[in-house]
């Protein structure tokens, strides 16, 4: 294995994030900075001060940038209560003489009348907070 083989680390005086992915070959007891090679696959990129094309190899060939922090994992679009109709949660109360108001009515008259109970149990506080479960409205 020769020098030329060997992919030394960009001088520090490299800041760009993408140094940490590219390195240089090492020429006549120098690091050749004409050309970036890539730590990964080994292809060899002109450098001419700009990292874009570095970067541009990263994205391509190894679907990321230079910039770790980058996060590549796009957002799961989640859906929220927030997205729920909130006419759901507002629905005006039924007028007596709806069809559901009867049905209702009529099951809470089946109901008294099964079990013998005096109509005051409309008025009872449990039997109240047992139908606003039920149905609100
Ligand atoms: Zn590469």
């Amino acid at each position: 294995m020769s020098d030329a083989d060997t992919i030394y680390n960009a001088p520090s005086s490299l800041k760009s994030k993408v140094w940490k992915k590219f390195g240089f070959y090492m020429k006549n007891g120098a690091l050749d900075k004409t050309v970036a090679i890539c730590k990964q696959c080994g292809t060899a990129l002109k450098y001419t001060g700009s990292t874009t094309n570095l970067n541009t190899h990263l994205v391509r060939r190894h679907g990321k940038t230079g910039d770790e922090e980058a996060s590549t994992v796009s957002k799961a679009s989640t859906k929220t209560w927030q997205d729920t109709d909130i006419q759901d949660f507002f629905q005006p109360k039924f007028s007596h003489n709806s069809a559901r108001a009867k049905v209702v009515t009529a099951s809470i008259t089946r109901f008294i009348v099964k079990v013998l109970r005096p109509y005051s149990v409309v008025q009872n506080e449990g039997f109240r907070d047992m139908i606003k479960t039920l149905e609100p409205r």
